[in-house]
């Protein structure tokens, strides 16, 4: 059995406890790795090594730091497989999504940020008889704390803007997921990267990740992960004046108007639902049809639903992998429970799959659709991050904006007509930080990311990613 090791001051080494933790494959819920389990001492390592890399990082400036950067991006391209393969072990995804999805954005969000820094710039304002400039200055050590769901993706998601911009970084995979992450650091070592500039520290959150966030010199905390856990880190962030950066939870809306094309929108409707077990936080969970086309297209939904198929993630059909955890996958089967008691009608699925042979223990659960159910009951409320979404006609415009608007969240939708003016009035009303229109997960990574609400604090992405982790100084000369 091999060990993930951390990655500190250049080097892979266990944690100074010795201590491991088992990592399961999702897809046959058996042991296939040790986690270094680190604590605070390791912390203490890694900020010491990351403060003594800092002034030579920020000397070596925006083009030494790209340089190095990009080569860690082709080094991802030249891996790619390794790393799906990886991932979907790892996480119980398809082979073929992380193929697809995970590793080509994992190198396209380094390329990203390694070049954007290129061309990152800073005003000057004049008036007569005096001029002002302002100068954007990396932070120093910063913290970045990535979620299970896609692993690699969101990890280079973060690190990259903050090591672009010149900062050293102390950053936790989750400890359900930290495999890819390992296999980085040892990219990052071929491709040259200062010692102690990225440190990667595996464990707990609640140990090692509560460690990193609570020191008092990390200047700045990039997180991705569920919404009580954002407030836990808020909490204490808050009174050190740490800089946030907050990507949370989701309970996004599917709003499909009979206007739309329909076969697109229920296509999509389908994959934003589904894609990925349901475990990204964009996914579209709570679906609302116009009454005109609400029973046909809840019908060949149905039928579409059917046909997708569960099973081992090693196979190129499988469209639903495995679910991370066991844990996870209890949390899924308690909010059907729930879905039930609250006079829900589950039209398919709802249910744990057992497979055959190699994923006979793996966390299986059948893609589920539920009709019936009020647009404020809980499992229409709250954040299920499964393959579980509910199905509910609606009206008016106002009484999908009602539903649409109801949930704590407010990450994004997905709105699907051809009235274009129908598109810009709910687009302006829809209470969210993203908002699609006729179409789902369709990213430009310059534009800002992030949620309103519970969803989080903060943008990710484009040149806000780079003003997050650096500090803006103004000067101001008397002429
Ligand atoms: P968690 O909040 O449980 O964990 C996220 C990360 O934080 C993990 O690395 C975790 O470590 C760590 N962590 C947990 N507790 C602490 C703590 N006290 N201090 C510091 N770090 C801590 O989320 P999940 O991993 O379960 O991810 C799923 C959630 O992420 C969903 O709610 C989903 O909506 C959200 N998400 C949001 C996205 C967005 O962009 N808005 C994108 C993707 C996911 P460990 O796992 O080791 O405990």
């Amino acid at each position: 059995m091999f060990q993930i090791q951390n990655y500190l001051a250049g080097k892979l080494c266990p944690a100074i406890s010795g201590k491991y933790i088992d990592n399961y494959e999702p897809a046959t819920g058996q042991v296939f790795a040790q986690i270094a389990r680190s604590d605070a001492q390791d912390v203490a390592l890694a900020y010491k090594a990351a403060s003594e890399a800092h002034e030579n990082w920020k000397n070596l400036g925006t083009e030494g730091r790209a340089k190095i950067l990009l080569k860690i991006a082709d080094l991802i391209d030249q891996n790619a497989e390794a790393l799906a393969q990886a991932e979907s072990q790892d996480n119980g995804k398809p082979v073929w999504l992380a193929r697809q999805m995970d590793i080509p954005r994992a190198s396209q969000n380094i390329r990203f940020y390694a070049t954007a820094a290129l061309h990152n710039f800073s005003h000057t304002y004049q008036q007569v008889g005096s001029l002002n400039y302002t100068l954007r200055q990396p932070l120093g050590v910063v913290a970045c704390i990535s979620p299970w769901n896609l692993p690699l993706y969101l990890f280079t998601w973060k690190i990259a803007p903050a090591l672009a911009s010149g900062n050293c970084v102390l950053a936790k995979p989750s400890e359900l997921t930290p495999y890819t992450a390992f296999l980085f650091a040892q990219l990052c070592i071929e491709a040259g990267l200062p010692a102690g500039v990225l440190n990667i520290l595996n464990g707990y959150g609640n140990e090692v990740g509560e460690a990193i966030i609570s020191h008092p010199h990390i200047k700045a905390i990039s997180f991705t992960g569920g919404t009580a856990t954002g407030a836990r880190i808020a909490q204490i962030a808050a009174p050190k004046f740490k800089k946030l950066s907050l990507e949370l939870g989701g309970k996004n809306p599917t709003i499909v108007f009979a206007s739309a094309d329909y076969h697109k929108a229920l296509e999509t409707t389908l994959k934003a639902a589904f894609l990925n077990q349901g475990e990204i936080c964009l996914c579209g969970s709570r679906i609302f049809v116009e009454e005109k086309i609400y029973e046909q297209f809840k019908n060949d939904l149905l039928s579409k639903i059917q046909n997708l198929s569960v099973g081992d993630p090693q196979e190129p059909n499988t469209f639903v992998g495995a679910l991370v955890s066991e844990n996870h996958l209890n949390k899924v089967l308690t909010y059907i429970e729930l879905a039930k008691q609250e006079r829900g009608k589950i039209l398919t699925g709802g249910e744990r799959i057992k497979l055959q042979g190699r994923c006979e223990n793996g966390y299986f659960v059948a893609p589920t659709l539920i009709e019936g159910l009020a647009f404020d009951c809980r499992t229409n409320q709250e954040e299920i991050f499964g393959p579980v979404a509910t199905i509910t006609p609606f009206r008016t415009e106002e009484e999908v904006l009602q539903y649409a608007n109801s949930v704590e969240y407010g990450l994004a939708c997905s709105l699907w007509t051809n009235d274009l003016s129908q598109a810009h009035r709910l687009a302006e009303k829809v209470e969210s930080g993203i908002v699609w229109i006729n179409c789902w997960l369709l990213r430009d990574l310059r534009t800002p990311f992030g949620g309103v609400k519970n969803s989080g604090l903060g943008r990710e992405g484009g040149f806000e990613a780079l003003h997050f982790f650096t500090e803006e100084k103004n000067v101001c000369i008397k002429l």
